[in-house]
């Protein structure tokens, strides 16, 4: 199969998606049939019957001990066939904390495969888009053992594949590589701001991530000029690959640049800003399905609705799924055609049947499976089909109650956190009697906002009547922090992507007219919960309007 640069591989992939899943499939097996964990269940044979009969669906938990075994030094072949090259970071389990999975060369040719067609996909429906630049900004991640380690699409962007792929960046690499998040990110600003004529797309993995830029603009955007005036790079710019690389682009002073930019980030109103930097910018590339779809308002302000937001990939750290071979429909009806050549797929319906990538069936929900049968946890709707490759709708992440990057946040998390929250609270003689929360994306960085109706426990004193003592509301909200999920607590820490967790205590009485406000809505009394987590509007202004009083966490939790 050749790399070719048009649209006849795709053609190719999804017409063959029977025979080429087949072949993936025997591939795999040939070379992984005598890893330690799949000879536990093949004894080496690589027959498919078998495979399917006694290979079991797992979650990570039981493949983690493998994986981490080799990421402690162990050979690949505990867990792999082929060589293992990097380890790719999740976002989490569904208790949240991140995941690891082992990466091999395969896997990032088949990146290189995608990335390349994306590239054809984009230029077929976007006039213009070959001839330009994109800027995509990528958070840089460390590495603490001796393979690169980093979210499945920043990895890519790490291994020699992506090296040698034509590329249309602003920024090179070893700016997009510098492990400093804070210089990294600034100098993909200012390249991106130098090359401003050129920049047909702006972009980032999610589009969280985007509005995490937009604020650190904010921050930066007088230093950014200023440097674009004098032509000097800031000096905390320590890091010699960026330092080197941005003040040649620098080049002589640019006062007119530099006063374009001052003019326009200078407006009281930054909607349309993205647009006003990047005037030729064609779209904006970003994720924004699935929990992503709460940044969508965020994004069409920023490009004041002149913009189409354009959500191209769909990919896993268990596996590279497909792409959105529409760029340009509306973020309700994206949907991302898998390609077979990327993995061995197969999916669980709800009935628990497994089901292979073309056996699927047009309108039915499915979850998908990655290495070795791991259950993703994503829940998928089958919308049509590219030839004979199915197409998917992302519906929801399992369990996920709460998001404000790319945590997943769970119910139990939850209640976890309110469990604390409420020894706390004991503890000074008080209770909670209703509770709820919510995201809150208005802030940026995003972050959890608690709403409690509290009481005296012993004088039974309403809260309208009590003063609250911040000390203890600070250490409820710290509290809450730490007993969050370990991808929450990095995000919140690292970087500040997500913003300090606030808890509003309303006046008494709140939480029975959020009763009375649903129960007018049709919910029926009898089976009436307070939901653990709101998004309606509406449903937030009943409680909004009874705030007594606001109280945030004021330190980061551990790790
Ligand atoms: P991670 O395991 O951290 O690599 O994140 C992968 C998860 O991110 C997937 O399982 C999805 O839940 C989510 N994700 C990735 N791509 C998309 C997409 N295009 N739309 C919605 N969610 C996505």
């Amino acid at each position: 199969m050749s790399l070719g640069c048009d649209l006849t591989l795709l053609e190719e992939l999804t017409s063959n998606a029977k025979q080429i899943q087949e072949d993936v499939l025997n591939k795999i097996l040939k070379a992984n049939a005598n890893t330690e964990y799949l000879q536990r269940f093949l004894q080496g044979s690589s027959d498919k019957e078998l495979f399917k009969k006694n290979v079991p669906v797992v979650s990570y938990e039981d493949v983690k001990h493998y994986i981490y075994r080799v990421s402690n030094g162990e050979p690949s072949d505990v867990i792999s066939g082929e060589p293992i090259t990097a380890f790719l970071r999740s976002s989490g389990t569904s208790s949240g904390n991140p995941k690891i999975f082992p990466a091999n060369n395969i896997f990032f040719k088949n990146v290189q495969i995608i990335y390349t067609l994306c590239s054809v996909v984009m230029s077929k429906h976007v006039e213009g888009f070959k001839e330009g630049k994109v800027i995509w900004f990528q958070p840089a991640s460390t590495t603490p053992c001796g393979l690169p380690i980093a979210p499945v699409l920043t990895s890519f962007t790490k291994s020699e594949y992506y090296r040698s792929l034509a590329k249309k960046s602003t920024s090179p690499d070893q700016i997009i590589m510098c492990p400093d998040t804070k210089q990294s990110m600034y100098c993909q600003l200012l390249c991106g701001l130098v090359q401003r004529d050129d920049v047909v797309s702006v972009g980032a993995v999610f589009a969280s991530v985007l509005v995490g830029v937009i604020h650190f603009l904010e921050n930066y955007w007088k230093e950014l000029a200023s440097n674009i005036r004098s032509g000097h790079l800031s000096e905390w710019i320590t890091d010699l690959g960026c330092r080197d690389y941005v003040s040649i682009l620098l080049g002589d002073p640019n006062p007119e640049l530099a006063d374009l930019i001052e003019n326009v980030c200078g407006q009281k109103s930054w909607q349309g800003i993205v647009s006003r930097l990047w005037p030729k910018a064609k779209c904006i590339d970003a994720i924004i399905t699935g929990s992503m779809a709460q940044y969508i308002p965020a994004l069409e302000f920023y490009s004041n609705n002149e913009l189409p937001l354009v959500s191209l990939r769909y990919a896993s750290s268990e596996a590279y799924f497909g792409l959105n071979l529409e760029p340009l429909s509306k973020p309700q009806h994206v949907s991302y055609t898998f390609l077979p050549n990327m993995s061995y797929f197969e999916f669980i319906d709800v009935d628990g049947e497994i089901v292979d990538l073309v056996n699927v069936k047009l309108g039915h929900y499915y979850e998908p499976f990655g290495l070795h049968r791991c259950r993703v946890g994503d829940v998928l709707q089958v919308t049509g089909f590219y030839n004979m490759a199915p197409q998917f709708r992302f519906v929801r992440r399992k369990n996920t109650v709460l998001s404000v990057y790319a945590e997943p946040t769970t119910e139990e998390d939850l209640l976890k956190a309110l469990a604390r929250a409420t020894v706390i609270l004991e503890s000074s003689d008080l209770m909670i009697t209703g509770f709820t929360c919510y995201a809150d994306i208005s802030t940026v960085p995003g972050h959890y906002v608690f709403y409690m109706e509290l009481k005296a426990k012993v004088n039974n004193t309403s809260i309208d009547d009590l003063v609250l003592d911040t000390k203890v509301l600070v250490e409820c909200c710290c509290v809450m922090e730490e007993s969050l999920n370990g991808s929450y607590r990095s995000f919140r820490r690292k970087n500040g992507w997500i913003g300090a967790l606030e808890i509003r205590v309303v006046q008494q009485g709140t939480f029975a007219s959020l009763m009375d406000f649903f129960v007018c809505r049709g919910s029926s009394i009898s089976q009436y919960k307070t939901p653990m987590c709101l998004e309606s509007a509406e449903a937030l202004k009943v409680l909004e309007d009874k705030v007594l009083a606001r109280f945030f966490s004021d330190k980061s939790p551990p790790i």
